[in-house]
């Protein structure tokens, strides 16, 4: 088992960082065996990309549907509120494809 360092985001997220040392089942230089073990990890007082992104998302479907509410209710733009309702269904698909990877990094064992 070699060791690396680690970076861990304030939301959890977490991802390896440096290769640090071998350990003694290798023995060919510049070489890891595979099996990573945490050397150091470096705590980030942010959140990570995926949060950012998500972050990004949000304020976007917040203005689509502050969009629509208007647009509704001055009843001329039917084509425009139609084409904003499938952009406002993929991108909080986009936003639920990113939690779940996201969750998904949050539950991983494998270090
Ligand atoms: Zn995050």
């Amino acid at each position: 088992m070699c060791y690396f360092d680690c970076k861990r985001w304030r939301c959890g997220f977490w991802k390896w960082d440096s290769f640090r040392q071998q350990c003694h089942k290798e023995y060919r230089m510049g070489e890891t065996c595979g099996q990573k073990l945490i050397y150091h990890t470096e705590l980030l007082d942010q959140q990570c990309r995926l949060c950012d992104q998500m972050e990004k998302k949000n304020r976007r479907l917040r203005k689509m549907w502050a969009d629509m509410e208007r647009w509704r209710a001055e009843g001329n733009r039917r084509a425009t509120v139609e084409k904003t309702e499938r952009d406002y269904r993929d991108v909080a698909a986009q936003i639920s494809q990113l939690q779940y990877e996201h969750g998904r990094r949050l539950t991983q064992i494998d270090y």
